[in-house]
């Protein structure tokens, strides 16, 4: 039988993936696409996962990427329930692990990561679960009515949103993270200390500096979570939340320049002939970090990076990708609105009123503002975008005073 080529294939269906085959024909690409994902669903999107849909707010049919008939309306292939598991470069050749083959003219690789597993004894016991696919929140979503007592390791966005959810529904929620705060990968230590109060006020059972040793069969058919400090959480439940992996094996593999994740240039193109690599699993130089290569994981990263691939591969022409990062995150009545690379940052002003539950923090590096995490104040939000594209260094004092607006300060 003769193998399947695609002008472009798209590997990976989520957020990047989507993306960049709606931006293709956007820009009128002709040829043939297709996306190539392990899951069985079109392309949906992931962050309702550990808010609305987890809540039951949202049914799947409303976060979907786009509705099923447009992939076809647009001559979008959906290659669904299958992973690459090699890739002949030079041939411009991949496998699956369905052991079919499919032919290429260029590539995009936009796989983002696999949730990283606990490797401790009984990781894999029943009861454990991820927060990454729409399986693994069904998974959960069908245990729930039978779960009095949840407990959550990791206290990044996943643990957190998860436990904002998890408590609403009136579940003791116990949350374990290794580190000495909350979101220490993404942001400063006063945003950290505000959402651990907030989280302890809501009931959760919050616990910084924990390490899990093991995880074993509990009383009366529950799980007992046992940390290193000696002591032990009963729950019917356990939700791990502690990153991801990037999904990057079958490139590194076939020689792609990479580590943690694949390292791309400017315009998303790894150092393999005509493979692109975008969104969470692409490593790249960051002008908002300095040129500091990393793996930005956010949706509006993934976008970003999946247009400027596109605008290259129909048009010939892109401008590099630089695209100002920014993220939000919902947990109880909190709605955080992040811009910018807080990380590296020398100092941090606070203005507005913590205590109130509306205040910005700004990050400055050198006197410059590098990013901003505004809880409840869309406001400062959208005029700190200016001060960070523009690498404003404003006084201090005015910074801190919330009566002025941040525009006055470009
Ligand atoms: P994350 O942001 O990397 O946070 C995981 C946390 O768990 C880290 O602080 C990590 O510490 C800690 N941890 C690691 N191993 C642990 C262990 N054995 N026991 C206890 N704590 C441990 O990852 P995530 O929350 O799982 O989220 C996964 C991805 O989804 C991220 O890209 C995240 O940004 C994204 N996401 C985004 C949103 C949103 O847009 N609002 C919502 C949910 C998820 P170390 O740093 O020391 O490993």
């Amino acid at each position: 039988m003769s193998e399947r080529r695609f002008d472009v294939l798209i590997v990976g269906g989520g957020h990047g993936g989507a993306q960049a085959a709606i931006a293709l024909r956007q820009k009128g690409f002709a040829g043939s696409i297709a996306i190539l994902g392990d899951e069985a669903d079109p392309p949906y999107e992931r962050p309702p996962l550990s808010k609305e849909y987890l809540a039951g707010d949202k049914a799947f049919d409303r976060i979907l990427i786009r509705p099923e008939s447009f992939w076809m309306e647009r001559s979008v292939e959906l290659l669904l329930g299958q992973r690459v598991v090699r890739i002949d470069a030079a041939a411009h050749r991949v496998e699956t692990d369905g052991g079919a083959a499919f032919g290429y003219g260029q590539m995009i690789w936009a796989t983002g990561g696999s949730p990283r597993r606990l490797t401790c004894g009984g990781h894999d016991l029943p009861g454990i679960h991820g927060v990454r696919t729409r399986a693994d929140v069904d998974a959960i979503m069908a245990e729930l009515d039978a779960v009095t007592r949840v407990c959550i390791i990791g206290g990044g966005y996943i643990g957190l949103e998860a436990a904002a959810v998890l408590t609403k529904f009136g579940k003791q929620v116990t949350l374990l993270e290794a580190q000495d705060r909350v979101l220490a990968r993404v942001a400063g230590a006063p945003l950290s200390a505000f959402y651990e109060a907030e989280h302890r006020a809501a009931g959760v059972d919050l616990r910084t500096g924990v390490t899990v040793e093991c995880v074993e069969r509990g009383d009366a058919g529950g799980l007992s979570v046992r940390t290193a400090d000696g002591g032990a959480v009963a729950c019917e439940m356990v939700i791990v939340g502690i990153g991801i992996v990037p999904a990057v094996e079958p490139l590194l593999a076939a020689g792609a320049a990479g580590g943690n994740g694949v390292e791309v240039d400017a315009w998303c193109r790894t150092t393999l002939p005509d493979i692109y690599a975008i969104g969470d699993c692409a490593a790249q130089a960051n002008r908002f970090a300095e040129d500091a290569v990393l793996r930005v994981e956010s949706v509006q990263n993934a976008n970003d990076q999946a247009t400027t691939v596109a605008t290259l591969i129909a048009t010939g022409d892109a401008a590099p990708h630089g695209a100002l990062p920014w993220f939000w995150s919902n947990q109880y009545d909190l709605r955080l609105q992040t811009v910018g690379l807080s990380i590296g940052h020398d100092d941090a002003v606070i203005r507005g009123d913590m205590a109130a539950r509306a205040f910005s923090i700004v990050y400055l590096k050198r006197g410059q503002v590098i990013a901003l995490d505004c809880v409840n104040v869309t406001r400062d939000y959208v005029q700190g975008r200016k001060l960070v594209e523009q690498g404003a260094s404003p006084p201090r004092d005015r910074l801190a005073d919330a009566t002025v607006p941040l525009k006055e300060l470009l």
